[in-house]
């Protein structure tokens, strides 16, 4: 099988690394790995992200995945070097009422006991966290922490087999359904699967095809350098006001909240002074005694990382046909925390790709299958 991986991104390079490394006696695909300029690569997500690693996320189907992937990381010392792992711990503050039924049973069914329920009671006793609302509580994992997804992309990018996957730098102009991939400058070249592992450019592709692409957009992602990292805090999100972070380094963290910058081209990200304000407003209140007087406006450009990756209706990385092609498929929508997932996610498509299990359909998501990282 003939198959086209356009996009050098994580996620794309660990599906042409798992197509091209299944083991003998399993047909293995020749595999086209389709990277883009490296132009465009300085502005992807996975050079920017965060690399926040945990099992637990809000939807059920991402806890079983995430799980699934951190499982994995533990288990092979060479996958936790490549991607710079830290144990550093994570915590997850819910607000009152929040269900996390279905997700914790989901973490629970992969890692036994990887998930501790703590109350607001609990927080205030081991975390740093000030003015929750009554009733928050938080999801503790002592076992996460936090990876570098461009270490980890480079390193796999240096172990694609030769043999198994064909490396071209350059950009695609635009694919269509027979499937086929159309390089700048040059004519379209056929293939019996295209998937397309673009992250955020991949509705301005989809369009630029003529094919449908409204399920895609993207989102800005950013966050902000700090010093006087408060002790014993390691990766963090508090859902009752958004605000997100982890250490970086001796006294050191970066820290973020959410904005409401959607359809921002790659290209054009960029952390403004309004968005700092909003995030040193949130620090004050929720982690006084951080160092937030040591960021001054002046230093907007430095200490600020902007970064574009992309959300779908339907949130969570899986392979989802398009709709009017046999073989043609994305492979994004992790919308901001496809790191977590991806190892798991990538496994998944791979069985799907070498026709292990039912091609998805559109609008269907799989379901992953708790044990399915030991194949
Ligand atoms: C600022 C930020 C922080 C984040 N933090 C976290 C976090 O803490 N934890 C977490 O789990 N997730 C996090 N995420 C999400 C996660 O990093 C991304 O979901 C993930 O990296 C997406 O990987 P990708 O391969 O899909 O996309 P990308 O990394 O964007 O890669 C897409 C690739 O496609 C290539 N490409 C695009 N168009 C073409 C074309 N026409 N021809 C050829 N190649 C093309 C580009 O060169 C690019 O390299 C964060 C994201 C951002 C932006």
């Amino acid at each position: 099988m003939r198959i086209a991986v356009v996009g050098g991104g994580l996620l794309g390079a660990l599906l042409a690394w798992r197509l091209a490394t299944v083991p003998q006696g399993r047909a293995r695909p020749r595999i086209d790995l389709w990277t883009g300029s490296p132009r465009r690569r300085d502005r992807d997500a996975t050079s920017s992200s965060g690399g926040m690693f945990r099992a637990f996320e809000t939807s059920p189907r991402d806890s079983a995945l995430a799980a699934l992937s951190l499982a994995e990381l533990r288990s092979d010392a060479a996958l936790r070097d490549w991607a710079a792992f830290r144990e550093v711990g994570s915590v997850v503050v819910r607000p009152p009422g929040a269900d996390a039924d279905a997700s914790l049973r989901a973490v629970e069914a992969v890692l036994p006991g990887q998930a501790e329920l703590v109350d607001l009671a609990g927080i205030s006793r081991m975390f740093p966290f000030h003015g929750l609302p009554r009733g928050s509580y938080a999801v503790v994992e002592r076992r996460a922490g936090h990876v570098s997804p461009d270490r980890l992309r480079d390193e796999v990018l240096a172990r694609l087999p030769v043999a198994a996957v064909n490396r071209l730098a350059c950009d695609v102009a635009r694919v269509d359904a027979t499937p086929s991939v159309c390089p700048v400058g040059g004519t379209p070249i056929g293939y019996e699967v295209v998937v397309l592992a673009t992250g955020p450019w991949t509705p301005a592709l989809l369009a630029r095809s003529g094919l449908d692409g409204t399920e895609y957009r993207t989102k800005q992602i950013e966050y902000t350098r700090f010093t006087g990292w408060p002790d014993g805090l390691g990766v963090f999100v508090d859902e009752t006001s958004g605000l997100y972070g982890r250490p970086t380094g001796r006294g050191t963290g970066i820290l973020g909240v959410p904005t409401e910058r959607w359809d921002v081209r790659p290209s054009a990200a960029v952390a403004d002074q309004d968005g700092v304000e909003r995030l040193l407003d949130t620090v004050r209140t929720r982690l006084p005694g951080t160092g937030a007087s040591l960021l001054q406006p002046a230093a907007v450009g430095t200490r600020c990382v902007a970064a574009v990756d992309c959300y779908h209706d339907t949130p969570g990385v899986t392979l989802r046909a398009i709709p009017s092609g046999e073989g043609l498929f994305t492979f994004t929508g992790g919308s901001g925390g496809a790191v977590k997932t991806a190892l798991a996610a990538t496994r998944e498509a791979t069985r799907l790709l070498l026709g292990e299990a039912p091609r998805p359909s559109p609008g269907r998501l799989p379901v992953p299958a708790p044990g399915s990282w030991r194949a």
